[in-house]
C-alpha cells in the first residue's frame, strides 16, 4: 500500500525519481492526456458539482499508478501550503518543482519543468495561441489560505457545505496564487497541479476522519454516489463517487492517516478464534495462515463490527494475489469468505468497511472437513436453474460436469444485468472467462470450448448494489 508523504519530508531520492517519472511521462505522451482530460472537462462538471472531489481523486490516483509503472516506489506527495508558504520554500527548488516565472507571470527559468531543458513544452493549452513555456505568477494573484481558513473548511458539515467551501476558498485560491499556468483550465501543465490537489484530496479524507457519521458524499441533483465519471464512463466498472470515497481502499493512505503498521499475525487453522480490534481510522490489521492441504476452509468474523475482509496468496500478500474479498458474508456485518485453498501461506486483510470506522472483532479460520453443501449444480443441457442476486454484493457460484470435450454456452435469461465468471476446470479459483452482457439484452454469456471436468460458474449483478431474480443454464452442442 503506498503512503503519500508531506513534500517537506522527501528525500533527495525520492524527489528525483519522483521528477524522473514525471517527465519520462510527459516524454511519452501520457501526462499530457491528463492535461487534456482537465481542460476538455474543465466545464462539463468537474468544478462547481458535487463531483470536484471524488474526480480528483480518481485523475490524481490514475497520474499515480502510471508513474508507479514507471517506477515503482513513487507515490504522489502532497504539498501543504498552510505551512510551505513562501517561494523560498524547497517545494520551488531547482530540484522539485522549479522557481517563479521571470519576470513574474513569464516562464519558468529554473528546475526540471524550465522550458529551456526541453524536456517541458506545452502541447495542450486552452488555446492555441497561448505559449508554450510553463509559466507562473506566484503571489501576484491571492495570498495563500491560511491554517484557520483550512480549519474553517474541515469544520463544515454536511458534505456538501464542506466540499463547496475547500473548493472554492482553498483550492482556487492556491491556483491564483501560483497563477500563470496554474490559472488556467489546463493547469495539470504545471506539475505543482498534482501536489496541491493531492493537498486537497487529503483534507477530504482528514474531513471524514473528524465527521465520521457523516456521509462521506452527497450528491447535489446533478450528479449522484452512482454516477459514473468522465472520461471513463465506458468502463467495465466505471469509477463513480461511491467507488472513490474510501481512499484506502483505492490502495493508498496519506502519511497522516495512521501511525505504525502493526505486525503480520499468525493463525492456526482450526485454533480458537483471535481476538483484535480495529483501534484507529484507516487501520489494516494483516494475518498469515498455512493451509498444509488442498481444501475447503472458512474464514470468518464474529463481533460487533462491520469488518471487510481479503483473502492473498498462496505466498503473496500483494494486490495480484488477491483471492477473494468479502463484507458481509458473515453473522450480521461480519464478513466470511469459504474458498477451495491450495496448499501454501495466505494472508488475510482485515479492515473495517468505512474509512472511519473502528471496533472489536475476532478471526478464525477453520478448515472443512465435511463435505460442504457446496455449490449448486446445473445440468448440462438440463433445466435452466432460477437464482437471485438478494443483496448488494452478493454473488452465486454453480458447477457443472463437462463430460466430455465439447463446446458449451453458459447463458443467463431474465431483466437482470448479471455478470458471470467462469471457473475450472475442478478448481473454484482457476479462471477461464468472465463476460458482462454478451447475452440477450442485459445478460451474460460465456461459450467456450471446455476439456473434461468440473467448471464453476460465480454470478453477481454487474452493479456492486444490484439485486434482481435470474435464470442459468449450460448447454453443450
Ligand atoms: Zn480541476
Ligand atoms: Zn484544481
Amino acid at each position: 500500500m503506498g503512503m503519500r508523504k508531506n513534500q517537506s519530508t522527501l528525500t533527495a531520492d525520492e524527489k528525483s525519481r519522483f521528477i524522473n517519472a514525471v517527465l519520462q511521462l510527459k516524454a511519452n505522451g501520457i501526462y499530457d492526456r491528463y492535461v487534456q482530460h482537465h481542460r476538455d472537462l474543465f466545464n462539463s462538471g468537474i468544478h462547481n458539482t458535487a463531483l470536484f472531489l471524488p474526480w480528483h481523486r480518481e485523475f490524481l490516483r490514475r497520474l499515480e499508478l502510471d508513474l508507479q509503472t514507471i517506477d515503482p516506489s513513487v507515490n504522489l506527495p502532497y504539498w501543504d501550503w498552510t505551512v510551505d508558504r513562501a517561494l523560498t520554500s524547497s517545494f520551488w527548488g531547482n530540484d522539485f518543482m522549479g522557481g517563479n516565472g521571470v519576470p513574474s507571470g513569464g516562464a519558468v527559468q529554473t528546475g526540471p519543468f524550465a522550458f529551456s531543458t526541453g524536456r517541458w513544452t506545452l502541447t495542450i493549452r486552452d488555446n492555441p495561441a497561448a505559449r508554450v513555456e510553463l509559466t507562473r505568477a506566484i503571489g501576484s494573484g491571492s495570498s495563500l489560505p491560511t491554517t484557520n481558513a483550512v480549519l474553517r473548511a474541515l469544520s463544515r458539515v454536511p458534505f456538501s457545505s464542506f466540499t463547496v467551501e475547500l473548493e472554492n476558498l482553498i483550492h482556487n485560491i492556491v491556483h491564483v496564487w501560483i497563477g500563470g499556468s496554474a490559472g488556467t483550465r489546463s493547469s495539470p501543465n504545471d506539475p505543482a497541479f498534482f501536489l496541491l490537489h493531492c493537498n486537497v484530496d487529503r483534507q477530504w479524507a482528514e474531513w471524514q476522519k473528524l465527521h465520521p457519521t457523516e456521509s462521506p458524499f452527497q450528491g447535489d441533483g446533478q450528479f449522484n454516489v452512482n454516477s459514473p465519471m468522465l472520461p471513463w464512463e465506458n468502463e467495465i466498472t466505471p469509477p463513480t463517487p461511491g467507488r472513490v470515497s474510501d481512499h484506502i481502499a483505492m490502495g493508498y493512505h496519506y502519511d497522516t492517516d495512521i501511525a505504525v503498521p502493526a505486525p503480520i499475525v499468525d493463525l492456526t487453522v482450526g485454533a480458537p478464534s483471535h481476538q483484535a480490534n480495529i483501534g484507529q481510522a484507516g487501520e489494516f490489521d494483516w494475518y498469515r495462515f498455512v493451509s498444509p492441504v488442498a481444501s475447503t476452509y472458512t474464514l470468518e468474523t464474529q463481533g460487533p463490527s462491520d469488518i471487510w475482509m481479503s483473502l492473498y496468496g498462496p505466498g503473496s500478500q500483494s494486490e495480484s494475489a488477491l483471492v477473494t474479498e468479502d463484507d458481509d458474508s458473515g453473522e450480521g456485518s461480519n464478513s466470511r469468505i469459504v474458498s477451495n485453498l491450495s496448499a501454501g501461506t495466505y494472508f488475510i486483510r482485515i479492515r473495517h468497511y468505512q474509512a472511519t470506522g473502528t471496533g472489536n472483532y475476532s478471526l478464525s479460520v477453520n478448515r472443512n472437513t465435511q463435505p460442504q453443501p457446496g455449490p449448486a449444480e446445473i445440468v448440462v443441457n438440463g433445466p435452466e436453474v432460477q437464482g437471485s442476486i438478494a443483496a448488494a454484493n452478493e454473488s452465486d457460484v454453480y458447477l457443472f460436469n463437462a463430460s466430455q470435450t465439447a463446446t458449451y454456452t453458459i447463458v443467463t435469461s431474465g431483466n437482470t444485468d448479471t455478470f458471470l465468471t467462469l471457473n475450472g476446470p475442478d478448481n473454484q479459483n482457476a479462471f477461464i472467462s468472465q463476460d458482462d452482457d454478451s447475452g440477450p439484452g442485459s445478460n451474460s454469456q460465456i461459450i467456450r470450448v471446455l476439456t473434461p471436468g468440473i467448471y464453476y460458474v460465480r454470478i453477481r449483478h454487474y452493479s456492486p448494489t444490484g439485486t434482481g431474480n435470474y435464470g442459468i443454464s449450460v448447454r453443450r452442442t
